[in-house]
């Protein structure tokens, strides 16, 4: 099942979106807290305008180094534990929402992933349950401010600024997360093409190395990790990220005004 969330001008609604993407069956409430019941209203994705398909709650869980090639890439090794920073929920944006790219940072680059959604509370759940508290999953663009990232010692700026946590289209609720394949496109040109099989830790882990930590809330947002590829964009450029099963989430990349 996929949800989505959207407006037609008015204020954010549900809804379900049929296998093509094409159309969209409005639903009653919000699916994390409420059963799903269709209003009886349709609408064409082409007409309407998606939002980010979750505002998290209580917190957006970052990953980092989770895929070998990308830690290589970046001058290390992958840890041996899941290394986690927080992302606040102010930066997280829908599909087609632009990222902006504010003057104190000269160097953005796009990082592709997988992201979970939490659908129920969880602490120290263990890993062969973690699965069953997702609620599902969608794509993510984990936008890190590298020079931010280097200078400042921690993550906080580097990947929390405003709109730099991209979500989207929608939430796939059936989803095997076990070898999806994650494509990433720069005006165009594939710039990362990997799968998450290659993950270090996988979901399930990571969920439960979470949860010891943090306690888990309905509609938080686990993203895990970056294949290999990450670079620059600039603004005026397009980030495309595919992952199968899911769709593509896109954002037009802008310098703040
Ligand atoms: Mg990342």
């Amino acid at each position: 099942m996929r949800i989505a969330r959207f407006t037609t001008g008015e204020d954010p609604v549900y809804g379900l979106v049929d296998g093509a993407g094409e159309k969209i069956a409005e639903i009653t409430g919000d699916p994390l807290y409420t059963k799903i019941e269709l209003t009886g209203a349709t609408h064409l994705v082409a007409d309407v305008r998606l939002l980010a398909p979750v505002i998290p709650r209580s917190k957006v869980i970052g990953i980092g180094k989770n895929y070998a090639d990308h830690a290589k890439e970046m001058g290390g090794e992958a840890p041996s534990s899941p290394l986690m920073f927080l992302i606040p929920n102010t930066a997280v944006v829908g599909p087609g929402d632009p990222v902006v790219i504010p003057g104190f940072t000269q160097e953005v680059s796009y990082e592709g992933e997988l992201a979970v959604i939490i659908g129920r509370v969880a602490k120290d759940v263990p890993v062969d349950q973690a699965l069953s508290v997702v609620f599902g999953y969608t794509v993510a663009n984990d936008v890190t401010a590298r020079d931010l990232q280097r200078g400042d010692g921690q993550w906080a700026r580097a990947k929390g600024l405003d709109t730099f946590c991209p979500l989207g289209p929608w939430i796939e609720t059936s989803l095997d997360p076990a070898a999806c394949r994650i494509r990433t496109t720069l005006d165009g040109d594939v710039v990362q093409d990997g799968s998450t099989s290659d993950m270090v830790h996988g979901v399930a882990e990571l969920i439960a190395h979470a949860s010891q930590a943090f306690t888990l809330l309905p509609g938080d947002v686990i993203l895990t990790g970056t294949p290999a590829g990450v670079g620059q964009v600039v603004a005026g450029q397009r980030v495309d990220i595919e992952i199968d099963q899911i769709g593509t989430l896109s954002n037009p990349f802008v310098d703040a005004e």
